[in-house]
């Protein structure tokens, strides 16, 4: 049920961090792999990271996911390269943590964009080849901010919150194409975006690992598993859900 030969897979921001992480997961299960990211350096030092670890080298596209030009380029360059798209990691993401009153109408654009009208473009975009593949699955990638407010990150947590309402939106509108929409709400991972924010929070390391029953920060890899049942055959009935993948953080007073 968990065999992706013959898929093809597009994760945005997958040139790092959770993002590369579900790369090599979906790699592992056979399918062909494009990740997209701004920095070209990155893409091609994830690439290869991929095929050092014995992974088919992924095709790599520089662009920005809140361009809908771009979008529009990269998704003609996966229809020329494959033919096809089945499956999309919506993972692109940013965050400025400050006060609310601290960020610009500009600043508090962008951070929407980033982390919410991302999926919607990059979604709308791949609707079409997926009707055309007969069927496709949609991971978007929100955040324990999805479900708690936080004093650092207004804009941030609002768009990830958006996040868990377009993925029922989505799934709500797709079902009947045969395209499922879920969510991943990561708990707190280490990647170069939390060692920015240990850098802006400094007691955040201590209050992560008090409140995480699982006792540590999790590892892109622990995001793995659950991008491989969300794009897999296994979770063909299960649309429109936000699964935490989190060591209980969400659960724990
Ligand atoms: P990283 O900073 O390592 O990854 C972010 C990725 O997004 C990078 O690959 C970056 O590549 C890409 N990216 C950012 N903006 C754009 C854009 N406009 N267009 C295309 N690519 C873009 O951090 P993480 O791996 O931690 O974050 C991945 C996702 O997981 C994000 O959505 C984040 O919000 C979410 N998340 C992370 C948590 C954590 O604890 N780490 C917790 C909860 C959610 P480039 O710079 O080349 O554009």
């Amino acid at each position: 049920m968990m065999n992706l030969s013959g898929k093809v897979a597009l994760v945005t921001g997958g040139n790092g961090g959770i993002g590369l992480a579900m790369a090599a997961a979906l790699a592992d299960a056979g399918a062909t792999i494009a990740i997209v990211g701004r920095n070209g350096e990155k893409n091609a030092a994830a690439s290869a990271t991929l095929a050092r670890e014995g992974f088919p080298t992924p095709m790599a596209f520089n662009g920005d996911m809140t361009d809908e030009q771009s979008v529009a380029k990269i998704m003609a360059g996966v229809v020329d390269s494959f033919g096809r798209l089945d499956i999309l990691i919506n993972n692109a993401g940013t965050n400025d943590r400050k006060l609310p009153q601290d960020y610009s109408v500009a600043e508090w654009n962008g951070l929407i964009a980033s982390n919410l009208t991302s999926a919607f473009i990059v979604s709308k975009a791949a609707y079409p080849l997926m009707v055309k593949s007969g069927s496709g699955k949609i991971v978007n990638i929100g955040s324990l901010m999805s479900l708690f407010g936080s004093p650092k990150s207004a804009p941030y947590a609002a768009a990830k919150g958006g996040v868990v309402q377009l993925t029922m939106s989505l799934a709500t509108a797709w079902a009947s194409d045969n395209i499922r929409v879920n969510a991943i709400l990561p708990g707190w991972i280490d990647t170069d975006m939390t060692v920015m924010a240990r850098e802006q929070v400094s007691d955040l390391n201590e209050r992560v690992l008090a409140r995480t029953p699982a006792g540590r920060w999790g590892r892109p890899a622990d995001l793995g598993g659950a991008a491989l049942f969300l794009c897999s055959s296994a979770s063909d009935f299960v649309t429109g859900i936000s699964l935490p993948v989190d060591g209980g953080y969400s659960c724990a007073a």
